[in-house]
């Protein structure tokens, strides 16, 4: 069987997920990191009245000739208007926020004024219109405001406030399932015994799903036997929308993960042409997304990063369009070990240095090897067919976006 190249494993399964239809309304203070189920459009004008920038004096800009003096009619406060007519010649002290006193234009800031008896002195002609916020400059009535889809950051919401908003309807969360397997493994907090290692890739992939907002059904670590392993994928397939597992999915694998996969679902095992990474298995068991990563820490994280994310993504509703992350170009520091024949995604640190992006490569490069990754900030993404690096040389680099952050 030949590699499949990384962007058609990613087709393939995008082309078979579509985002889950169910939605809830929910308050402001529980949507951060939901995706929108539908466009947000303006219901309001913001802002909603004609007001000041400034702290300053309100008055009429035809008015405003430098040297004049001003009585005070008044003042405006935020959330206290100046009520009544504004007399010719006179102006309003005013604070920043309130409204603007109906027939005036312009605010003058108190530093270009002196105080003059009862009123003030300008010291400058103002421009016209100064410090004025007008009504609706930031927002018209029926204006979109956000689209279907979109992930919902802390600003959004914030924007949502500014509207009047108090509830959004967003998809409901991604319930992800997650196992670890491997008579080898050992929960951490415990003593290790000689020939066992720490089940680090539970813990990785809880946070990074968390981080990705799902709901996450944490179904252990189990032993190497089928009877447990098959308690686990079933009720996965029964109680999440997606199981993701690590280990057990090689070519060749004596492991019964792989075994009882083929039994229980559909699922394809595949050679993805992906370093970090190679064995990965998609498939369903049921109306449960079956993702099998690779053992190994730094390729069960970097195919989850790589492969699966997009899939969470466009699975929680996201659009096809904003899926894929745009390379930065820049430049290597080092020289990097490249074969062709699979895309690399090593683990890079990157910089802005002379008006450019530099980037070398940290720790090593192994994938069993969290230590070099936890420093990294971005993979360098070195093309399928490409080889060897030289110092100097253009590479592809991908910043860690939201799942590892
Ligand atoms: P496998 O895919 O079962 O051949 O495992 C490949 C490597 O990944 C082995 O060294 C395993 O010990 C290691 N490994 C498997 N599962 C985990 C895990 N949950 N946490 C850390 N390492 C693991
Ligand atoms: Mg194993």
């Amino acid at each position: 069987m030949s590699m499949m190249p990384v962007q058609d494993a990613i087709d393939v399964m995008l082309s078979q997920v579509s985002p889950l239809v169910a939605t809830e309304h929910l308050g402001l203070a529980a949507a951060l990191g939901r995706v929108l189920a539908s466009d947000i459009r303006a219901e309001v004008t913001v802002p909603a009245f004609d007001n000041s920038a400034m702290d300053g004096y309100a008055l009429r800009a035809v008015e405003a000739v430098p040297g004049n003096t001003l009585p005070l009619a008044g003042t405006a406060l935020a959330g206290h208007a100046f009520e009544g007519a504004v007399p010719a010649n006179n102006c309003v002290r005013i604070t920043t926020g309130a409204v603007l006193p109906e027939g005036l234009d312009t605010v003058v800031m108190q530093e270009q004024v002196e105080q003059a008896g009862q009123g003030i002195r300008l010291l400058h002609a103002p421009k016209p219109g100064e410090h004025v916020r007008k009504a609706g400059e930031d927002i018209a009535p029926g204006q979109l405001v956000l689209s279907k889809g979109q992930r919902l950051s802390a600003v959004d919401l914030g924007l949502l406030a500014s509207i009047g908003q108090a509830e959004v309807t967003v998809h409901r969360q991604i319930k992800a399932a997650v196992f670890s397997t491997g008579d080898e493994l050992i929960a951490p907090g415990q003593p290790l015994p000689a020939g066992h290692l720490y089940d680090s890739n539970r813990v990785v992939l809880t946070a990074m799903l968390k981080r990705l907002d799902c709901d996450v059904l944490d179904l252990g670590l189990l032993p190497d036997k089928p009877e447990a392993i098959r308690q686990a994928i079933l009720q996965a397939s029964d109680e999440a929308d997606v199981l993701i597992t690590s280990a057990g999915v090689s070519v060749g694998d004596a492991d019964y993960t792989r075994q009882l996969l083929s039994e229980l679902g559909d699922i394809g095992f595949w050679k993805v042409a992906m370093k970090p990474g190679k064995p990965f298995a998609f498939g369903s068991l049921g109306t449960c997304w079956f993702f099998g990563l690779p053992g190994n820490p730094v390729a069960a994280v970097a195919t989850m990063d790589v492969l699966v994310q997009p899939v969470l993504r466009r699975l929680a509703g996201e659009p096809m369009a904003m899926l894929r992350q745009q390379p930065l170009a820049a430049v290597s520091a080092e020289t990097l070990r490249k074969t062709p024949g699979r895309a690399d995604f090593q683990r890079g640190f990157y910089q802005q240095l002379d008006g450019q992006l530099q980037v070398k490569p940290v720790g090593r490069q192994s994938s069993a090897v969290l230590s070099g990754a936890a420093k990294a900030n971005c993979y360098i993404a070195l093309e399928q067919e490409r080889g060897p690096v030289a110092a100097g040389e253009k590479v592809h680099i991908l910043p860690f976006y939201q799942m590892l952050r």
